[in-house]
């Protein structure tokens, strides 16, 4: 399998913490592309420090990170955004939408940012909307959907992009398990039809169950590391 990402030997120190206890020591694991990845552990394990160094969005203080061939720490700020934006899309815990704006204007924000000319957001705005079963929102305003279809919408914004990975970080949390059903189907179903690949943070055994590996994190090191599947 092709590698979409490897860590080698990655230490994360927080600065800000006074004896300068490692969240992260000495991890070393990679992802294939097109893979599904939980990262199980306890709360303060490590689990969103290690998505957050996956995803670029924090750099080690010490190992490295390869991303599709590149390794990041010869990449400037600049050059990481756009690797990150280019190659990544996000789901956290929480929604981060605007309320007031319609679920069309939130799910095209990723475009506008990256300058798309507004007739392409529009059309490629309904098409992600459609692709999570929100197509009739489009001008609704997202302060007034549902907690379902809130993460959803917020998979259709981290689609927008055409993204080859998903991180999602317990996207679950706040919702019942039915919706949360919903989020999960829907985000293996992008992996099972685009090829995305998908890293799930998550506390529930029943969504870990469902990937095709299960990375369990304790005291900032992988405890285990291992295809969960009876088929496999
Ligand atoms: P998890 O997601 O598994 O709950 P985290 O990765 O958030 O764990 O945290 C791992 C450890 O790092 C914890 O001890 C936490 O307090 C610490 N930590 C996380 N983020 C920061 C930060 N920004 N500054 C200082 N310490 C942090
Ligand atoms: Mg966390």
């Amino acid at each position: 399998m092709e590698t979409i990402i490897s860590v080698t030997n990655v230490t994360k120190i927080y600065e800000s913490v006074e004896e300068d206890a490692p969240a992260l020591k000495d991890i070393t694991l990679s992802i294939g592309k097109g893979e599904s990845v939980a990262i199980m552990g306890k709360s303060g394990s490590g689990k969103s420090t290690l998505m957050h160094i996956l995803a670029t969005l924090d750099r080690p203080t010490s190992g490295d990170l390869v991303v599709a061939g590149t390794n990041t720490k010869k990449l400037s700020s600049g050059e990481l955004d756009n690797l990150r934006n280019k190659k990544f899309g996000f789901v956290f815990q929480q929604f981060f939408l605007n309320a007031r704006n319609t679920c069309l204007e939130n799910v095209i924000l990723p475009l506008i940012i990256m300058g798309v000319s507004p007739a392409e957001r529009g059309a490629r705005g309904q098409a992600a909307l459609a692709m999570v079963g929100l197509a009739d929102k489009a001008t609704q305003a997202a302060g007034d959907l549902s907690g379902g279809q809130k993460q959803r919408l917020c998979i259709a914004r981290a689609l927008i992009t055409e993204p080859e990975l998903i991180f999602a970080d317990e996207p679950t949390g706040n919702l019942d398990s039915e919706n949360g059903r919903r989020v999960i189907d829907l985000l293996f179903s992008l992996q099972k039809e685009k090829g995305i690949t998908v890293v799930i943070v998550t506390h529930d055994v029943d969504i870990a169950s469902l990937c095709d590996r299960v990375i369990t994190v304790k005291d900032g090191q992988i405890a285990s590391n291992a295809t969960d599947r009876s088929d496999s």
